[in-house]
């Protein structure tokens, strides 16, 4: 990888890692307590409950990724290579998928036994 690709790298996994705290700050504002408002019944108060939970699972995912993006070490000379094969991943696969460990012909194979 190029001193070019590696600036541009990590500026796509930076800006990756700002969009996944913005989401879950948003996600963090639709968590507002469920009050003891009266005049929910009891479905409306389970169906809160479970929008809840669906929104805490999304948060931790993303926090999850936040902490895998951020682990990364995309200056370490291992990283990039497949390590199956041990070619160079493509540059745009990495763009998409920086924490990519295989290349996608090796990943197919994976995929396929
Ligand atoms: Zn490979």
């Amino acid at each position: 990888m190029t001193q070019k690709q590696q600036n541009k790298l990590q500026f796509s996994i930076t800006q990756e890692i700002k969009y996944l705290n913005s989401q879950i700050r948003n996600l963090q504002k639709k968590l507002s307590p469920i009050a003891c408002d009266c005049s929910l019944d009891d479905l409306n108060r389970e169906a809160m409950k479970e929008e809840q939970t669906l929104t805490l699972n999304l948060i931790e995912q993303k926090q999850q990724r936040i902490t895998l993006l951020n682990s990364l070490n995309i200056e370490d000379e291992e990283y990039g290579i497949c390590q199956e094969c041990d070619e160079d991943i493509p540059f745009k696969r990495l763009l998409l998928i920086p924490e990519s460990k295989y290349c996608v012909s090796c990943l197919n194979e994976m995929q396929k036994n």
